[in-house]
C-alpha cells in the first residue's frame, strides 16, 4: 500500500519517437503525455502494480511525440485529457471524442490528491508547458521540450525532490551529425531542445538537500549518448559538491523501471527488470 505522502513514477517512454510518463501520488494517478500508440501505453500501465484507474491525462504540448495517442487512450481508460487552451485547440483532431478539461497556464489546480501547475516553456509549439506536481510535501518538476532554461524554470526547480529534465543533445555530436542544417538550427534555437550542458546547469541550480533524483529524458538517438548525458550532469553536480544526487538518463526511445518514493525514506526502484545499462 502506498502511504499518503508517496510518489511513484515510471517513464514509460522518452525520446523523439514518443513520450509518456506515469505518475502516482496519494492514490491519484496521472499519465503525462501520450506520444505513442495508446495500446502501448495501456499495456505498459497494465504491467505495473496498481497503475489503474488513471484519473487524468495531462498534455505538455500538441507535438505528435507527446500527444498522438492521447485521444484513444482517454476513451479507452475513461480518463479526461487536461491541457491548456492552446494545446487543446492544436490537438483537437487527435482528441476528437475524448473528454477534455482546460487548465490555465500558471494557475494551480488539483487532480485528486495532487496539486498541479503548468508553467510556460520556450518551445516551438502553440502553448507548451512543463508541470510542477506536488503530492503532499513531495514535489516533482517535469520540463521537457524547451529551447532554453530561463529564469522561471530555474526558480521552479528549487526545492523539488525529483526533476524530470530534457537532455536532448551533446553540442559536439550535433555539430557532426548527419542532420540537415534546418533541423540542427531548430534544435539549437531558443525554442528548440535542451543540451546536456544546459541540463547540467539546471540540475546544479536545482540541487538542494531535497533533490534526490534527476531523470534525463528526451535524449536524441543521433545527437546524444546515454552515458554522456548522464556523466555530463553527474560531473557538473560533483564539481559543485552535489554528488549525492542520483542521475538517471533514459535511453533514447527507452523506458525506466518504476521509481518509488515515500516521504522520509530512501527512494527505491521496485521493478528493476527492464533496466539496461548505457546506450
Ligand atoms: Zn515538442
Ligand atoms: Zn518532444
Amino acid at each position: 500500500m502506498a502511504s499518503f505522502h508517496s510518489l511513484r513514477i515510471r517513464i514509460i517512454r522518452s525520446g523523439s519517437s514518443g513520450n509518456a510518463i506515469f505518475l502516482e501520488g496519494g492514490g491519484t494517478r496521472l499519465v503525462v503525455d501520450v506520444g505513442l500508440p495508446a495500446e502501448v501505453v495501456a499495456r505498459e500501465l497494465a504491467s505495473l502494480p496498481d497503475a489503474t484507474p488513471i484519473d487524468a491525462i495531462l498534455l505538455t504540448h500538441e507535438h505528435e511525440d507527446h500527444a498522438k495517442g492521447a485521444g484513444v487512450l482517454s476513451r479507452a481508460l475513461g480518463a479526461p485529457v487536461l491541457a491548456n487552451e492552446g494545446t487543446l485547440s492544436a490537438a483537437a483532431a487527435i482528441l476528437n471524442g475524448a473528454e477534455r478539461e482546460r487548465f490555465a497556464t500558471g494557475v494551480p489546480f488539483r487532480v485528486g490528491e495532487l496539486e498541479v501547475e503548468a508553467f510556460p516553456v520556450p518551445h516551438d509549439a502553440v502553448e507548451p508547458v512543463g508541470f510542477a506536481i506536488s503530492s503532499g510535501p513531495i514535489r516533482v518538476l517535469i520540463a521537457t521540450d524547451l529551447g532554453a532554461a530561463d529564469a522561471e524554470l530555474t526558480a521552479r526547480t528549487r526545492g523539488v525532490d525529483v526533476l524530470i529534465l530534457e537532455a536532448n543533445y551533446d553540442l559536439r555530436l550535433l555539430s557532426v551529425s548527419p542532420y540537415p542544417w534546418f533541423l540542427k538550427n531548430r534544435i539549437l534555437s531558443p525554442t528548440g531542445h535542451l543540451s546536456n550542458d544546459a541540463a547540467a546547469r539546471v540540475a546544479v541550480e536545482a540541487a538542494s538537500d531535497r533533490l534526490q533524483t534527476v531523470f534525463l529524458v528526451h535524449l536524441s538517438d543521433i545527437n546524444n549518448l546515454t552515458p554522456l548525458a548522464r556523466d555530463t550532469v553527474q560531473w557538473a553536480l560533483q564539481r559543485e559538491g552535489l554528488g549525492d544526487v542520483r542521475v538517471e538518463a533514459v535511453r533514447p526511445n527507452g523506458t525506466m523501471p518504476l521509481w518509488s518514493h515515500a516521504a522520509g525514506t530512501a527512494t527505491e526502484y521496485v521493478q528493476p527488470t527492464d533496466r539496461r545499462p548505457g546506450v
